[in-house]
């Protein structure tokens, strides 16, 4: 009997297929399971949903008779049908539901994970060198990069700095309503796409599924084939671009050079050794600059690699951390991507980027959408659901750390040692928004104050006690006390509510 390997709708590429436990790659059935309780249980953006189940629906169609692909309500469901009690393998999953959903199955048997540079046992080795330090990000990409020879000359790394963000932070061209990339690669849908959009219209219309966000023509690649070509496209045409402005937000330019290979990387399609791969080739080529090769690296094997580790690091209670007491609902017009109700140019347009396509860079996510969460003292945990839901490339391990720790500060400062929010001068800086806002970045009180700018201040008040005694935070609160009309802007930021901006 052949044995039947289990993977998950993040588990797409050749690297989880290349061995199987119990037998060769070409003798082994894999075993996909599309399950409906997962889009039942929480609203996902359609897109999202369209993506995860037409790459599903890819891979069978690829790996042909080897696969055996069940539509069932539940994965239990689901395995029963396909294999009984039959042993089954799986490599490890990536959410600690799905990791404790396998421990309840005594026939499956789990193998380490795949997709990521540093193994679990790498990482706590590593934590445990750290002696009870801080578990900082460019330590672990330090180590990362000595010990798979990423972007290194001989025993310093190429260069001689190991992190080039100083070269990366700069504000948008002015005058220009895009940086002038190429246009990033987009794939076509194909007769699959086509039928994932009639089983979720499907759904919708009669099994009381529903879904935020609008299902356009699919912008990100459900394929190995298509991966590849966007990883290519993104290495020969647009990585050069990438570096300076990687910060920076454009109102017209979402993309700018970003990558958009974050879907492709967390579904599995790519592994993230030849995203790295490619980059320093690309450099070593002479065909990009180092700022923007080590810019795209650090993500990859920086923060992603930092991000996964400290989702099984911290423990399940992690999710529900709350050190700064916010409990706000998220409001409906933020929940269902309301944008038009936004008055606040940058938050609308960011929020319609979201609505649109399921994507915004690194930067409208962390100083738009999280720091207006965070002034506004929104339930972290709601927070963290919205940004899961809402985002095709957005998974539990991703969006714990990122959303609990850094956009939210709700871990008391254990992932970042401070609060990710600002004013409005630094959206403004930052971006071309402001200029068709109808409110002013530095105005506080009026019917022209910047919501942003309010909500810093107020957000600095409202925690004042705790600000004061972290460095990185002291000369800001110190400016609380240069504000002749803070209680003007207090009595703004409380009037508001929770009415979009
Ligand atoms: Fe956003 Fe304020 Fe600028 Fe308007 S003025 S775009 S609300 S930062």
């Amino acid at each position: 009997m052949s044995p039947v390997h289990w993977l998950f709708g993040d588990q797409l590429g050749p690297h989880f297929t290349s061995t199987a436990a119990g037998g060769t790659p070409e003798d082994t059935r894999w075993l996909l399971i599309e399950s409906k309780a997962v889009l039942r249980r929480r609203r996902f953006h359609r897109a999202k949903a369209h993506l995860v189940l037409s790459a599903m629906r890819h891979r069978a169609a690829e790996l042909g008779d080897q696969a055996i692909y069940v539509r069932a309500e539940t994965y239990r469901e689901g395995l029963a049908r396909a294999t009984g009690t039959d042993p089954v393998s799986v490599h490890h999953p990536t959410s600690r539901a799905a990791l404790a959903l396998l421990a309840s199955l005594p026939q499956v048997t789990v193998h380490p994970a795949r997709g990521f540079l540093v193994g679990h046992r790498e990482f706590a080795d590593w934590a445990a060198r750290q002696s009870g330090r801080r578990l900082l990000q460019e330590n672990l990409y330090e180590h990362t990069r000595r010990s798979h020879g990423i972007l290194m000359d001989a025993d310093g790394p190429a260069g001689g700095r190991w992190n080039l963000d100083h070269d990366n932070r700069e504000p948008p061209p002015r005058g220009r309503a895009t940086l002038g990339a190429p246009a990033p690669y987009r794939p076509g849908e194909d007769e699959i796409d086509e039928e994932v959009r009639r089983d979720l219209d499907r759904w919708e219309r009669e099994d009381g599924i529903s879904f935020v966000g609008r299902d356009g023509p699919r912008l990100f690649p459900a394929s190995r084939r298509e991966a590849l070509a966007a990883l290519d496209h993104f290495i020969t045409h647009r990585l050069a671009g990438f570096g300076a402005h990687e910060d920076a937000m454009l109102a017209g330019d979402p993309v700018m050079g970003h990558s958009l290979l974050s879907s492709s990387l967390n579904l599995g399609l790519l592994d993230p050794w030849e995203c790295v791969s490619r980059a320093e080739e690309a450099w070593r080529a002479g065909h990009v600059p180092l700022n923007s090769a080590e810019g795209f690296i650090r993500q990859v094997c920086g923060w992603r690699e930092y991000v996964w580790h400290l989702y099984w690091h911290f423990g399940e209670d992690y999710r529900h951390r709350n050190a700064l007491h916010h409990t706000a609902s998220v409001p409906d017009w933020f929940a269902e991507l309301d944008a038009d109700a936004v008055e606040a140019n940058c938050l609308s347009t960011v929020l319609a980027q979201v609505r649109d396509t399921g994507w915004t860079h690194h930067i409208p996510r962390l100083m738009v959408l999280g720091s207006h969460a965070l002034q506004r003292g929104w339930d972290p945990a709601a927070v963290t659901d919205w940004f899961h839901r809402c985002f095709v490339d957005g998974y539990d391990w991703v969006m714990l750390p990122n959303v609990v720790g850094m956009s939210q500060y709700a871990d008391g400062g254990v992932a970042t040692t401070k609060p990710y929010t600002s004013g409005g001068a630094y959206i403004h800086r930052m971006s071309d928004f402001c200029g068709g806002c109808s409110y002013r970045p530095t105005e506080r009180v009026g019917d022209r104050a910047c919501p942003y700018t309010v909500g810093y201040w107020s957000f600095l008040d409202r925690h004042r006690s705790r600000w004061e005694s972290n460095p990185r935070m002291s000369r800001a609160v110190g400016g609380l006390g240069r504000l002749g009309d803070l209680a003007q802007v207090i009595q703004a930021h409380h009037d508001a509510g929770d009415s979009p901006p």
